[in-house]
């Protein structure tokens, strides 16, 4: 699944494909890939005449900004969008393409087809699911330790879960858990309360330094992931610790181990991230 990072990427990689592009129709192969409105044929018709003007990014959602819509699309397991010619034969799991008054065409394929698309008037988008309720963008300006903080301080979940759960921070998903939690030196079971005022500020700069990261390695080689026939595919960053189960720590050379926390595989260093006991447990943190 793509997350903050890739979908970032996607987002720049769009803004240069599709921008000041006019819808002239749309054509919709699998209904259940439209969410709202209910009828994909208003969907088809609202669309019709619309300039793209942006495209934004909420946590995972990419939102496409238009004269008088926001498209908000969810890519889920693997949700793919590509630039064509209208002459390209269609391919297959392709559910969704937007026609453009220049001939291109903008195609969403989906193999596993979760991926979704809700359609606002535009500013609607923040006040209603799926974008309302959602938490605090990392690559946000007021993403700041402060709020961070106050976010998780004082619960006694889980810190791995806390930060998986998309109402309190956006976008990050199971990889870039895994490779903060490593970078601040946090074991991923450490209940979030007994987080020391030090530590919470180091996790702080470990979630937004792995994520700038990401999102720079992605940034430096966008043109390399539009394939020939216009697709945006996506890409492994050079990861410390997920998918390195039983390979030396980058840091300490210790074998990396794997569980499973809050449901999910979880890779982390013995050595680097111990579990500590019987910590204090501290309300909420003031910073
Ligand atoms: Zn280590």
């Amino acid at each position: 699944m793509p997350e903050l990072p890739e979908v970032e990427t996607i987002r720049r990689t769009l803004n240069e494909l599709v921008l000041q592009k006019t819808i002239d129709s749309v054509t919709v192969h699998l209904n259940r890939i439209i969410q709202l409105p209910e009828e994909v044929g208003e969907f088809c018709l609202l669309l019709a005449g619309q300039t793209i003007q942006s495209v934004e990014r909420r946590g995972k959602f990419l939102c496409f900004m238009m004269d008088d819509f926001t498209l908000v699309s969810h890519l889920r397991m693997e949700g793919r969008y590509g630039l064509y010619d209208q002459k390209d034969p269609l391919e297959l799991h392709t559910h969704v393409v937007f026609h453009f008054t220049d001939g291109t065409e903008l195609r969403y394929k989906d193999v596993r087809q979760f991926g979704t698309m809700h359609l606002f008037p535009k500013g609607r988008e923040l006040e209603e699911k799926p974008l309302k309720k959602l938490g605090l963008e990392p690559l946000a300006k007021d993403f700041t330790l402060a709020a961070f903080s106050n976010k998780l301080s004082g619960r006694s979940t889980k810190i791995k879960p806390l930060l998986l759960n998309q109402e309190y921070i956006v976008g990050i998903g199971n990889i870039y858990v895994d490779e903060s939690l490593f970078l601040a030196g946090i074991h991923p079971e450490r209940e979030a309360d007994t987080l020391t005022r030090q530590e919470l500020a180091t996790l702080f700069e470990a979630i937004v330094k792995t994520l700038q990261e990401a999102v720079a390695a992605g940034g430096s080689s966008i043109k390399s992931y539009v394939n020939g026939q216009g697709e945006i595919g996506l890409f492994q960053h050079q990861l410390k610790m997920y998918g390195r189960k039983g390979e030396p720590c980058y840091a300490c050379g210790q074998p990396i181990e794997k569980s499973v926390v809050a449901g999910r595989g979880t890779h982390f260093c013995p050595q680097c991230q111990p579990l500590k006991w019987k910590l204090k447990r501290v309300k909420k943190v003031k910073v």
